[in-house]
């Protein structure tokens, strides 16, 4: 009987996904049993659960601004509170702007933005060539991989598409290294997404020193902070641009989430 697992929301979802069924229907049918391979399976992702690893890995995918995402641990798991960047970037983005995203990872930020905006030109990069390349399969999945160049490059390639970007957004590795080591997304997330360095900014340091050179003329620059260095994201930035209105804005936890430099 499937009830004497089903106790917790996490183990009701991994249910219904070896069942091929929904949440719904487990909870409406506790007396149902697995079979045999269904129940090794269920057993072994439990296990692997209580080990720590995280359940959107074991399910395969996530979701993201209403979306679903394919997810793998070489991408970090799309978070809800990354949902403002979507939300800011549309108030941005112009009908044929041009948007950039650094650090794309599963590829949700550009593949729901090119989904909601069908005429915005898109490139998305990362360091990672296994990021990458399931960013590629969830644009297939969203039927917009025509839409985005996906690119391989440290921050921004030495060579690209396009000259400029009026939009640049980014979600880039940002929490201090120590402070990291002791989260329990440590080790079980990939480092390359999360790890900022020392102070949380290496990345968005360099990532601000390079936009210089591919921010158009009024374009915008939207990236997620830590939230608790947003004064310290605010400052810097207007050294890097002292003439742009820069701000920190909150997530709907009320906490500091994305720098926004509008110039
Ligand atoms: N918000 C993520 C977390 O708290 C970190 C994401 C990032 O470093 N970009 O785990």
């Amino acid at each position: 009987m499937i009830s004497q697992w089903s106790q917790t929301l996490e183990m009701q979802v991994l249910l219904a996904h070896i069942t091929g069924r929904n949440r719904a229907w487990v909870l409406a049918h506790p007396e149902a049993s697995l079979t045999p391979e269904q129940e090794t399976a269920f057993l072994t992702a439990k296990n692997q659960f209580e080990t720590g690893i995280p359940l959107p890995y074991l399910l395969g995918h996530w979701e993201f601004y209403g979306l679903d995402f394919w997810v793998t641990p070489d991408v970090l798991i799309p978070r809800p509170e990354t949902e403002l960047l979507i939300d800011l970037a549309r108030t941005h983005l112009r009908p044929d702007s041009r948007l950039i995203e650094i650090g794309t990872g599963s590829g949700c930020l550009p593949i729901t933005l090119a989904t909601l905006l069908p005429k915005v030109e898109i490139v998305a990069t990362d360091i990672s060539a296994a990021a990458l390349a399931l960013a590629r399969l969830n644009a297939e999945k969203h039927q917009v991989k025509d839409r985005i160049t996906f690119l391989e490059a440290d921050l921004f390639p030495t060579d690209l598409p396009l000259s400029t970007f009026d939009l640049i957004l980014s979600n880039p590795p940002y929490i201090p290294t120590a402070t990291l080591h002791g989260l329990t997304v440590f080790g079980r997330e990939p480092g390359l997404a999360l790890d900022g360095g020392p102070d949380g900014l290496t990345t968005i340091r360099r990532l601000l020193g390079q936009s210089q050179r591919w921010l158009a003329a009024g374009g915008v620059i939207l990236v997620e902070v830590e939230s608790g260095l947003g004064a310290a994201a605010h400052s810097m930035a207007k050294v890097q641009f002292p003439a742009a209105q820069v701000q920190i804005l909150p997530d709907l936890a009320g906490l500091d989430r994305v720098l926004a430099i509008v110039t």
